[in-house]
C-alpha cells in the first residue's frame, strides 16, 4: 500500500517516451514513485494530495548554484563584470561570513529554490576556504545542517583553489582599489593543496550519500587557473574513488578565458584540462561560454557535462554559451541558477525561458532551441548532468519521488495547447503549490515545512539584518550608497 497518492493531475513525465498523462495519478512509497497511471488510482493510500486539475512535473534540477551568497544581492552586485563582481562583491562578502550567516543565507536560498520548484541543487560551496580551518569547518557544518533540516536534495560541491596565477595579480590589485574599505584578505582565498584535498575527503567520507542518499558530496576545483595540476588530479581521484561527479567553472568570461590562453602556451582552458587527463564523464563544467569548436569536440568525446547559467551570464555581461551547438553535438546540458547575487533569483523557470529565448535573438533562428529541449535541460538532462538520471529527473516507477505540482487555474495558463511551451514560456514560480522531495512534502499550499507561514516575516527580517551586518563587517558600506545612476558609475 502506498504512503501517498497524488491524484487529479496532468503528468508531464519526462520519461523515455516523453509521455504526458491526462487525468493521472502518482503513488509514492517511502522515498520512491511506486507507480504512475491514468484513470482511477490504486486504492488504499495513507494520504491523498489532490492535484486540483493542475500539472505534475519532476522537480527542477539546478546543476550549478551557490547557496551562501544570497545575502549579497538586493542591488549590491549591479553593473559589474565577472572578475570585478567576484573580487569586490562575492569574495569580499563571504570572507566576512560566520557560521550563523551561512545558515541564514542557505535557508533563504533553499526557501526560494523550493518555492520555485527546484528539488535538487549542485551547491558550489566556499567561504574563502584558505581561512582559519576552524571557521571554514563551522561554516561547512552550518550549511550541511540546513540541507538536513530543509529536505532539499543536494550535491555539495566543496570548492578548492590552491594557486592564484601571477598574471591575475595586477588585475586583481586594480579592481580591489575600486572599494577602498574592503577588508578582503586575498591570501585566504587560497588553500594548501594537501590540506584542501584531505578536508574534502573527510567531508565525502562523512556525508556522501547521507540522509538516505539525499545529500551527496563532491570535489569542486574552482577554475583551471586557480587549481594546480596536483589539486585537479586529487579531485578527480576522489570523484572516482567515491563514484561521484566533480565540478569546475570553465571559460565563463572572455577575460578569464583570454587571459589563460594569452598567459603562455596559447592553449584554451579545455586544451589544458585535456592534456592533464581531467576531462571525463564525471566532470560538470559550469558556464562554458567561450568554447572553441575543438573544445566542443573534447567535451563530446569525453562526455563532459555542461551546467548552463544563462541569467548569470547575461547579468555579468559574460556572453552567451553555444548551447545549440552543444546540443547538436550530443553534449549533455543542464541548467543552473548560479549565484543569487548575479542571477537575482533562484528559479529554473526563468533559466528555461532565458535559455530558449536568448539563443533565438543571437542566431536569428526561432527554432534553434525548442521549449521541449529547455524542459529537458531543466529536468532529465539536469539529472544526467549530475550523474543521477537513474534516480531523478522524470516521473517513473522506481525513481525517487521528487515531484512538483502547478496550480493552473490562472489567466496566464490559458489557452493551453502544448504543455512544454506553456511550461517554458507561461508558467510562473508562484504557480507551484506543492513540492515533494524524496517522498516527503516540503511545501504544501505554498507553506514550507521548515519555515511556517507565521515564521516567515521574522525570518526575512533576520536575513535583512544579517546582510547589513555582513556588508558592514566586509567593509562594503560604499556599495549601499549607490544613489540613482541613470548612467552607471560603477
Ligand atoms: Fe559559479
Amino acid at each position: 500500500m502506498p504512503d501517498l497518492v497524488i491524484t487529479n493531475v496532468t503528468a508531464v513525465t519526462m520519461d523515455g517516451q516523453r509521455r504526458i498523462l491526462r487525468n493521472a495519478w502518482i503513488s509514492v512509497t517511502g522515498n520512491r514513485i511506486e507507480a504512475i497511471g491514468e484513470g482511477e488510482p490504486q486504492a488504499g493510500p495513507a494520504r491523498v494530495i489532490d492535484g486540483r486539475g493542475g500539472v505534475a512535473l519532476p522537480g527542477f534540477i539546478s546543476t550549478h548554484q551557490h547557496l551562501i551568497d544570497s545575502l549579497v544581492r538586493g542591488g549590491l552586485q549591479q553593473d559589474r563584470n565577472l572578475i570585478d563582481w567576484l573580487i569586490n562583491v562575492y569574495y569580499g562578502a563571504i570572507s566576512a561570513y560566520r557560521p550563523e550567516d551561512c545558515a541564514t543565507a542557505v535557508t533563504l536560498n533553499v526557501a526560494e529554490a523550493i518555492r520555485s520548484g527546484v528539488t535538487t541543487v549542485c551547491d558550489g560551496w566556499g567561504v574563502n576556504n584558505g581561512d582559519d580551518p576552524g571557521r571554514v569547518s563551522e561554516c561547512t557544518e552550518a550549511t550541511l545542517d540546513v540541507y538536513r533540516r530543509t529536505g532539499i536534495r543536494v550535491m555539495f560541491a566543496r570548492m578548492l583553489q590552491d594557486v592564484f596565477p601571477d598574471y591575475w595579480q595586477p588585475l586583481a590589485g586594480a579592481l580591489l582599489r575600486k572599494i577602498p574599505g574592503l577588508r578582503l584578505r586575498p591570501e585566504t582565498l587560497v588553500e594548501d593543496t594537501d590540506g584542501g584535498l584531505s578536508r574534502i575527503e573527510s567531508l565525502m567520507s562523512k556525508y556522501h550519500k547521507s540522509e538516505n542518499d539525499r545529500i551527496h558530496v563532491c570535489p569542486s576545483p574552482v577554475l583551471p587557473q586557480t587549481a594546480s595540476p596536483q589539486a585537479l588530479a586529487g579531485c578527480l581521484e576522489l570523484a572516482e574513488r567515491f563514484d561521484t561527479m566533480l565540478t569546475i567553472h570553465l571559460c565563463e568570461s572572455l577575460t578569464d578565458a583570454r587571459m589563460f590562453t594569452e598567459s603562455g602556451w596559447g592553449m584554451t582552458c579545455t586544451d589544458y584540462l585535456n592534456c592533464l587527463g581531467f576531462l571525463s564523464g564525471r566532470l560538470v563544467a559550469a558556464h562554458c561560454v567561450h568554447l572553441t569548436d575543438r573544445d566542443l569536440r573534447y567535451f563530446k568525446v569525453n562526455d563532459v557535462k555542461v551546467a548552463h547559467c544563462p541569467s548569470s551570464n547575461l547579468n555579468l555581461a559574460s556572453g552567451i554559451a553555444r548551447v545549440p551547438q552543444m546540443v547538436l553535438a550530443g553534449i549533455t546540458v543542464g541548467l543552473g541558477t548560479d549565484d543569487t547575487s548575479t542571477n537575482c533569483n533562484v528559479s529554473i523557470l526563468t533559466e528555461m525561458r532565458d535559455a530558449a529565448l536568448l539563443q533565438r535573438g543571437v542566431s536569428f533562428d526561432a527554432g534553434v532551441l525548442s521549449a521541449e529541449k529547455a524542459l529537458e535541460m531543466a529536468t532529465i538532462d539536469g539529472a544526467r548532468a549530475l550523474g543521477l538520471a537513474d534516480e531523478i529527473g522524470s516521473l517513473e516507477a522506481g525513481k525517487k519521488a521528487d515531484i512538483i505540482l502547478f496550480d493552473t487555474d490562472k489567466p496566464h495558463w490559458y489557452p493551453r495547447h502544448h504543455l512544454p511551451a506553456v511550461l517554458a514560456y507561461q508558467a510562473q514560480a508562484s504557480d507551484i503549490h506543492t513540492v515533494i522531495i524524496d517522498g516527503r512534502p516540503v511545501m504544501e499550499d505554498r507553506e514550507l515545512a521548515f519555515l511556517k507561514r507565521d515564521e516567515e516575516p521574522a525570518f526575512y527580517e533576520r536575513a535583512q539584518r544579517t546582510s547589513e551586518d555582513v556588508v558592514e563587517r566586509a567593509g562594503m558600506q560604499s556599495l549601499l550608497a549607490r544613489g540613482w545612476q541613470s548612467e552607471s558609475r560603477v
